[in-house]
């Protein structure tokens, strides 16, 4: 018997993953995107450990999703500054811990985890209602929906989140990024490499995607959002990276203008409170963070499993116990999403917006100190750790339209 009805809106990874944790728990679910399709916001992505545990927990095949790899910091002429160091054991379960892949390739493996029905497209949300004991959607197309709990996954522009908590104004970081893919025939080394010069950061990793081995890359720079972007991608990317490796040289020029693409890098600064009655919020709609992190699909996905788990802890009919379980939810989120979205701006900041005399002096202190070891790569390997041992060890979920095939076949 279903423990209730929950609404999701937003089929991005935080509300496919928030559908999938809620279906494991017991919970019917209905998850709404106002796209006619569901669509891969961008190419390329890296995952961390913690997002891979809870993606298999759920019921989305992981098996050869993303190449695995080991991650250094180095300067562009190549000298090592930092390596993300994770544990013997969390590089053997995780086959090296941090991966690369297509955004398409984990969208497509999440959406074959739903059961069928459960993506309700060409559903805009217009505006929501709390009655108390449920809350009232409605959608553009006219349609109505009732739900005893609502979770807006629906991104930066969230307007479950405007409508909770207002208006706010997304924080331009005058920082722009092309990113591209390539696919080769032989296996990637297992190394990517963040690099950067004074100015730029020119980075590749390793990636899987439908059985094929290749590459990503991206160029990171600050830019002036009210000029026109490059108006040649290929020539950007090429003169950005003169002076950086000949790996990562190799890797852009091989690279065909289709399967790159630009962003202009946004978030906003922390939102003290998420939840409000039984409405509340995962991803970017509650913390969108800058890709400095690699980790805002990470924890988007994260967040949709914790947040199932105290739903399935309380009596959905009791509002003040609902109430009860999202600030539990959003608690135990807010200094993990906070710091990593926090530290992901001020990296941002330290490595692109830094004024130019300081720039010798910041890149004498990563050549010749530990402070970048420090700062990132002790870090982070700490972070994922302690993420890791607050998710369950648990058999993975078997959704029930993948039992039945599996039992049939
Ligand atoms: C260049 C770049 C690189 C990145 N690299 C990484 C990385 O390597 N690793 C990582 O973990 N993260 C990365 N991120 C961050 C990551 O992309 C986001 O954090 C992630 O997509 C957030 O997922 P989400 O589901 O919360 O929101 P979104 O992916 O934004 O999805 C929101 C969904 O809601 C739908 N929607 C919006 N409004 C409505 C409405 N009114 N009604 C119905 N549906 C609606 C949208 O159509 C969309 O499908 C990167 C981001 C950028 C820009």
């Amino acid at each position: 018997m279903s423990k209730g009805r929950i609404a999701i809106i937003g089929a991005g990874p935080g509300g496919m993953a928030a559908a999938l944790a809620a279906i494991r728990v017991g919970f019917e679910v209905a998850l709404f995107e106002r796209a006619a399709e569901v669509r891969a916001a961008g190419n390329i992505l890296n995952l961390w450990p913690p997002p891979q545990k809870v993606l298999k927990l759920i019921g989305v095949d992981t098996d050869d999703l993303g190449a695995p790899c080991k991650l250094f910091f180095r300067s562009a002429k190549g000298r090592t500054r930092a390596e993300v160091k994770l544990t013997p054991e969390v590089e053997r379960e995780f086959g090296g811990g941090f991966i690369g892949l297509l955004r398409w390739g984990l969208y497509q493996r999440m959406m074959a985890a739903l059961p069928p029905g459960t993506i309700r497209l060409d559903h805009n949300l217009v505006s929501h209602t709390d009655l108390g004991h449920a809350v009232r959607l409605d959608f553009a197309n006219g349609e109505a929906f009732e739900a005893d709990v609502v979770i807006g996954a629906d991104g930066i522009n969230s307007s479950v989140r405007k409508s909770l908590w207002g208006d706010a104004p997304i924080r331009h970081q005058h920082l722009h990024l092309v990113g591209g893919y390539l696919f080769l025939d032989r296996a990637p080394d297992g190394v990517g490499v963040l690099s950067h010069n004074r100015t730029t950061q020119v980075s590749y990793t390793p990636i899987r995607h439908e059985g094929k081995w290749g590459y990503e890359w991206w160029v990171l720079e600050a830019c002036d959002p009210s000029a026109p972007p490059p108006a040649d991608l290929i020539a950007f990317c090429r003169d950005r990276a003169a002076g950086f490796s000949q790996t990562v040289r190799d890797l852009i020029a091989a690279t065909p203008l289709e399967h790159m693409q630009r962003w202009e890098i946004r978030d906003r600064p922390p939102l003290p409170q998420w939840s409000k009655g039984r409405v509340t919020l995962v991803g970017d709609a509650a913390h969108p963070t800058s890709p400095y992190a690699a980790y805002g699909a990470g924890m988007s996905i994260e967040d949709g499993y914790f947040l199932a788990r105290e739903l399935a802890a309380v009596d959905i009919a009791d509002t003040a116990a609902v109430s009860g379980a999202l600030q539990r939810y959003e608690d135990r989120r807010k200094p993990h999403t906070s710091r990593v979205s926090q530290e992901a701006y001020q990296t941002g900041r330290m490595f692109h917006h830094l004024p130019a005399p300081l720039r010798p002096l910041r890149d004498f202190v990563f050549d010749h100190t530990s402070f970048l070891q420090k700062m990132v790569g002790d870090e982070m390997p700490k972070h994922i750790l302690s993420q890791l041992a607050e998710i369950e060890d648990a058999e993975p979920f078997i959704p029930p339209h993948l039992k039945e095939k599996a039992s049939a076949a």
